[in-house]
């Protein structure tokens, strides 16, 4: 039975998901920073973990000085 890289659980085959060559459960396949629920093979990945495409990982780790648009870009500014 393949674990959850996030959760360290088994993962058992009605609530599995793969992305990245692993298996995941549906609900902890999501982005690292904003805890957004993402789609297997739609998203980015950076050290082996999830995240969205945007706006987080052009925030953490996109060029600097790249203008995303649309609101989402802003939210990294609320503390
Ligand atoms: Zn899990
Ligand atoms: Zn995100």
């Amino acid at each position: 039975m393949p674990k959850c890289p996030t959760c360290t659980k088994e993962v058992y085959f009605a609530e599995k998901v793969t992305s990245l060559g692993k298996d995941w459960h549906r609900g902890c396949l999501k982005c690292q920073r904003c805890q957004k629920t993402l789609t297997p093979g739609g998203h980015a990945e950076h050290d082996s973990k999830p995240y969205c495409n945007q706006p987080c990982y052009g925030i953490l780790f996109g060029p600097k000085g790249v203008n995303t648009g649309g609101a989402g870009s802003y939210a990294y500014a609320k503390k």
